[in-house]
């Protein structure tokens, strides 16, 4: 076994979002890394409203070390709801107190100052905008950035989200498709809300309409003390504006979003009429498939939204962020291990295979299922409807708006404990290298 390596191990992360700030914490743990984390914007970036964390939020939560530090309002029981009527078509199932992997709702700003909290101080570079990658061969990559600065590293880590210019690199012809969906969010001071009769702030509430959909939560652990509601309204068949559709967090006013809502419930409409001005923020939806690799240059990995953009897909998004960010760390560890101590280069690209083969067919299942469910998505977003009250429920009755139908698959997507996946790789990988069955092989 390898005892000490030659020299530092050289790591440029580009981006400060879930993806930056978890490969930051994972990757600053292991020994012998000189480690930078370069971000394009003048600061954090505090997008959105809420985030949901499912089972395998908390568990990779956990194994960061951070799960102390975040929390929120259970979703359960989540109400479904006619928009237009108010009425309930499904009510959900009761919140488990006793189910610590329960999906709570927590606000953004949460995860984030609980992920930031954890970096070690100055590894961050803000105002870097990272604009061009050369592979020098032995001498590992050199990173450019807009400033006219540049730097030389073995690893570089792609965690700059859906436009991501890593990835540019890496496939440049690659194309992201605008997925017709709109969604805007905001918070409300809770305060605000409390007059409205009969709309209940301590559970989550989601609201149906046309081609459309309202989503109320809370986002406090304690309900009975509440701060703000999260309000997010989507649309699902939305015309691209050219110059004004982009993906992520613009400003907009009450009136962009109100339009499109006036017919629904008066309470929904009470609330809508309740945002403080500026509140919202726009995400237009965008798609674009698994690359064919994850990794690139034996010096390149994409982890978080560049891997996979999938149109804010699952809702998971930060948890599968950070599971990459543990994975990737996990793999240079275990390479360490298996390959020469001074040999950095073969030591990134033997982490880098590892990193690839496990996370790619993961997110290739995920835009597999995406798929399959296009069509009927589509057919949700252009149907004319005769009853809709009554087609809601045969929808929710038949199949709980997608839950039922991709029960297992969702299961596979939300359960999942990145620490179990980890410990079958290495398991099946040491049998491998060992021999089974008598048959001995080469170690490493
Ligand atoms: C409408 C919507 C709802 C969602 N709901 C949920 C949810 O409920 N739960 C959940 O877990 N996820 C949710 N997501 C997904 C989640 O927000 C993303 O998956 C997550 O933010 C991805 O993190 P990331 O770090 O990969 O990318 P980002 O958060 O996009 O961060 C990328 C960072 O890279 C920086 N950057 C970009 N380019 C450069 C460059 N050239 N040089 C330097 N820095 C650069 C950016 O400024 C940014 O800070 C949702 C997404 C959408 C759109």
């Amino acid at each position: 076994m390898p005892s000490a390596i030659a020299r530092q191990l050289r790591v440029a992360v580009i981006g400060t979002g879930p993806a930056g700030l978890s490969s930051a914490i994972a990757l600053s743990e292991l020994s012998d890394i000189d480690l930078r984390v370069y971000e394009k914007a003048g600061e954090l970036k505090n997008l959105g409203a809420g985030i949901s964390v499912n089972h395998n939020g908390w568990k990779v939560l956990e194994l960061l070390g951070i799960r102390d530090r975040v929390n929120g309002a259970s979703t359960n029981p989540t109400v479904q709801r006619n928009a237009y009527t108010g009425e309930i078509v499904d009510p959900g199932v009761p919140h488990d107190p006793n189910n610590a992997y329960e999906a709570r709702r927590v606000k953004r700003l949460v995860l984030q100052e609980a992920l930031a909290a954890k970096v070690p101080e100055d590894v961050i570079e803000f105002n870097k905008k990272l604009v061009g990658l050369e592979d020098l061969g032995k001498d590992g990559v050199r990173v450019s950035f807009e400033d006219g600065t540049e730097t030389i590293v073995d690893l570089v880590v792609g965690a700059d989200g859906i436009r991501s210019v890593v990835r540019r690199h890496m496939v440049p012809d690659y194309a992201l498709d605008y997925a017709y969906q709109v969604g805007w969010r905001c918070l409300i001071p809770a305060e605000r809300l409390k007059h409205i009769p009969d709309l209940p702030l301590t559970t989550t509430s989601w609201w149906y309409g046309r081609a459309k959909s309202v989503w109320l939560s809370p986002l406090d652990a304690d309900v009975s003390n509440l701060t703000d509601i999260e309000f997010t309204a989507r649309v699902f068949n939305e015309p691209p504006i050219p110059g004004k559709t982009v993906s992520w967090g613009i400003p907009v006013t009450n009136e962009d979003v109100f339009s499109r809502f006036r017919d629904c419930d008066p309470r929904l409409v009470e609330v809508f009429k309740q945002v403080p001005e500026g509140n919202w923020t726009e995400f237009a939806a965008y798609a674009g498939p698994v690359p064919d690799s994850l990794v690139a240059w034996d010096k390149l990995v994409l982890i978080g939204d560049s891997s996979h953009p999938s149109a804010g897909g699952f809702g998971s998004g930060s948890a599968f962020a950070m599971e990459d960010s543990w994975t990737l760390a996990r793999s240079i560890e275990y390479a360490r291990l298996i390959t020469a101590p001074d040999a950095i280069q073969s030591t990134v690209a033997e982490a880098l295979r590892i990193f690839n083969a496990i996370r790619r067919p993961y997110y290739q299942a995920m835009a597999d299922f995406r798929k399959s469910q296009k069509e009927v998505l589509k057919e949700v977003g252009r149907k004319e409807y005769v009853d809709f009250d009554s087609d809601l429920r045969k929808r929710f009755a038949r199949d709980g708006l997608g839950a039922k139908r991709g029960k297992g698959f969702l299961a596979f997507v939300y359960d999942h404990d990145i620490g179990k996946t980890w410990k079958e790789f290495v398991e099946c990988d040491q049998a491998r290298r060992k021999g089974i069955n008598g048959y001995a092989q080469a170690d490493a």
